[in-house]
């Protein structure tokens, strides 16, 4: 329904109003054409056959060529117009009058018996004698009253030197009964159609826009908070335009409802950011802040100061860790709505021994027994610097939460399970659900390095891939962290074992 400037609806500039209004409009302008043509050429049909037969009968009375009005009265007066059929078929008129008129004296030379009986029939054909002469004769209407109408031809004729006027008429009432039955019959029908037609039209229009003020309505309560994922349920008739409507609708209500998502999604993961950025660089910044202002609080040696900016730029690293494995949470939780694919295939078996590698001078240090053990290829697609990092993480912690003389182990399967086990402090059972928070850190890890980021990250990476991070553990037992990710290409070779 339209609404004006003033919010008041008008229903007459409604689209179903003037649907129905236009196509009402342009039936009874075809009607009333169709109605005033089939008017015409039935009347002009009438006429001419009439006039065809009023010169028929006037040609058969000349056919005798007379030299003298006696000549026909005989002719004339056998046309009582009672006969009704001819050898060309049936006649047209029960009655046809006939009369022979001298130019002269206006007077009657023959006359029909049955115009004999009707003076007034004759009183209103002598008009038309006045009428210009013409060869072929002239067609007119005449007659006393309406009920009394005739057609009338007047046409010149010659008497041997002289001449007269033959008039034959038939009436023309049963013509004109015809003509207004069919006026009538045009006048109540045409109307009738219109409205039956404007009432069905209404109504289908009505009906076929019908899911148009379903999804005016509908739209009418979207918000960002309860934006549905389709907008109308699929009309039966998806091949109609409406259907294609709806279907369109209904994509681009999807489309919305993803783009509100990640819009939200992003305007989340910047608070959560902004929260927690805020929260963990606050103790760094405070603990710096307090070193630099010991240290200035009066003149010391350089060697102190140089342990202050150490331990300074321990503190800014630390920050550092923080904001950049925020800033990679952030990004991914704004990116998980439309995760990108990863067209590259990265060998896993590559990716354990470089980390291996990695870890090896950190573990000879501790005097950490690290081992591998891997299949040969092993094909994922991703991105082998997430990966790597990921992998790395579970590395570091291994080494980090297990005591000297302990042993870590990287393990890799055919089917793209990675394990990292280790003999080290493991993790409470109570705690075992928090492991992968952001920032979550156990009490006795507390006094050693780390933001507590490690984990959030590589779970995330994992979840990323399409796989998944598990850990399972025991205290002062070990800890086994279980990555499992999509295979692809998997080359079902022998394990190899590398211990160093
Ligand atoms: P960083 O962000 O530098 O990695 P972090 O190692 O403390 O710091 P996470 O890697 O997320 O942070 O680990 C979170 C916590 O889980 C650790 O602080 C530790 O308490 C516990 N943890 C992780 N791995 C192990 C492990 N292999 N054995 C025992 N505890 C672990
Ligand atoms: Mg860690």
């Amino acid at each position: 329904m339209n609404t004006d400037t003033s919010g008041k609806s008008h229903w007459t500039r409604s689209l179903r109003f003037r649907l129905t209004f236009w196509y009402s409009g342009v039936l009874a302008a075809l009607l009333l054409l169709a109605s005033a043509l089939l008017y015409g050429g039935v009347s002009h049909t009438l006429r001419a056959e009439t006039d065809a037969f009023l010169t028929s009968e006037a040609q058969s009375i000349a056919a005798s060529d007379p030299t003298e009005a006696d000549d026909l009265v005989e002719a004339i007066a056998e046309k009582p117009g009672t006969s009704r059929s001819t050898p060309d078929g049936p006649l047209l008129f029960d009655v046809v009058y006939t009369r022979l008129v001298s130019p002269a004296t206006k007077r009657s030379l023959a006359v029909s018996p049955n115009l004999n009986t009707h003076p007034a029939l004759v009183a209103a054909l002598d008009p038309l004698l006045t009428l210009p002469a013409s060869e072929s004769g002239q067609f007119s209407f005449a007659g006393p009253d309406e009920e009394r109408q005739m057609r009338v031809l007047t046409t010149p004729m010659r008497l041997g030197k002289a001449g007269g006027w033959l008039q034959v008429a038939v009436p023309w009432d049963h013509n004109s009964d015809v003509l207004e039955r069919l006026a009538v019959l045009l006048f109540l029908g045409v109307p009738t159609i219109i409205l039956l037609a404007g009432t069905g039209g209404w109504v289908l229009v009505g009906r076929t826009l019908q899911p148009i003020g379903r999804i005016v309505a509908e739209a009418e309560r979207l918000d960002a908070d309860s934006f549905p994922e389709a907008l109308l349920p699929q009309a039966a008739e998806s091949d109609t335009e409406i259907g294609h409507l709806v279907t369109t609708l209904n994509r681009m209500t999807t489309r919305l409802r993803r783009a509100f998502d990640v819009q939200r999604k992003f305007a989340e993961s910047q608070q959560r950011f902004a929260a927690d950025a805020s929260h963990e660089l606050r103790t760094p910044l405070t603990i710096l802040r307090g070193e630099m202002e010991l240290a200035l609080s009066r003149p010391r040696e350089a060697a102190v100061y140089q342990a202050t900016l150490a331990s300074a730029i321990e503190e800014i690293d630390r920050m550092s860790r923080i904001v950049s494995g925020l800033g990679f949470l952030a990004r991914e939780d704004a990116g998980e709505m439309s995760p990108a694919p990863f067209p590259q295939a990265v060998d896993l078996r590559r990716l354990c021994s470089v980390v291996f590698e990695e870890l090896t001078a950190k573990a000879a240090h501790k005097k950490i027994d690290l081992g591998i053990v891997a299949t040969d290829a092993v094909f994922v697609s991703g991105d082998p610097d997430q990966l790597h990092l990921l992998l790395r993480n579970l590395g570091d912690n291994a080494l980090k939460y297990t005591h000297k003389g302990g042993s870590v182990t990287l393990a890799l399967t055919p089917d793209a399970v990675v394990t990292v086990t280790d003999t080290g402090i493991g993790i409470a059972a109570a705690d075992l659900p928090q492991v992968f928070d952001r920032f979550w850190r156990a009490d006795r890890a507390r006094t050693s390095e780390g933001s507590g980021l490690g984990l959030a990250i590589s779970k995330r990476i994992a979840e990323s891939h399409g796989g998944t991070l598990t850990v399972s553990s025991r205290e002062r037992c070990g800890t086994t962290f279980t990555l499992t990710l999509p295979r692809i290409d998997p080359p079902k070779m022998g394990t190899t074992e590398v211990r160093k």
